[in-house]
């Protein structure tokens, strides 16, 4: 007990200090849900689909959700079915195994449809590109709109894609 108190004194910086924070875009939180207004009229809502990923995207996903980008309040929302949802989000390389759900998946999706690829993996294949029991990468099966690079791509460059998504469709809407 002492020696663990004694070092508990001796360490003064018992937590590295947080990382700076990319806030940058928060200043356009106001145009962002205005776009996803102007595309859907209400909340833009994700299903995100595991198409064979190694769970490395899936964690940086789940800190997407993280009271600090505040998702919600910009009208982004998870939703557990399809038909639920205007985008797909997936992730891995498309496995053989799970090409016939993907497909499901998106035939379910009502419109506008847009598609997501999270990670290398979905984007390229990353590092199982050519493997036997793959057969993506995603746009071999489906149109992509946006592809987020990245081994995993870090929450902001998901919430990037996400909002490129939107505002592509907007704007080949208001063309
Ligand atoms: S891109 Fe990297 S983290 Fe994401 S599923 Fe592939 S190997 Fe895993």
């Amino acid at each position: 007990m002492w020696q663990l108190l004694k070092q508990i004194a001796r360490t003064r910086a018992p937590a590295e200090p947080a990382p700076a924070g990319e806030d940058a875009w928060r200043a356009d939180g106001e145009r962002i849900h205005q776009d996803i207004l102007d595309v859907l009229g209400r909340a833009l809502c994700i299903r995100e689909i595991d198409a064979g990923s190694c769970n490395g995207c899936e964690l940086e996903i789940n800190a997407l959700s993280n009271p600090y980008y505040n998702i919600e309040g910009l009208g982004i929302k998870f939703v557990a079915s399809p038909r639920h949802a205007d985008m797909l989000l997936v992730t891995g390389p498309l496995t053989l195994n799970m090409r016939d759900a993907v497909l499901r998946a998106y035939e379910a999706t009502p419109h506008p449809k847009l598609v997501v690829a999270a990670g290398d993996c979905a984007c390229t294949g990353g590092i199982f590109h050519g493997n036997y029991a793959v057969c993506g990468p995603l746009s071999n099966l489906l149109p992509v709109d946006v592809t987020i690079p990245g081994c995993p791509p870090p929450p902001i460059d998901i919430l990037r894609g996400i909002i490129a998504a939107v505002q592509n469709k907007r704007a080949a809407l208001w063309r």
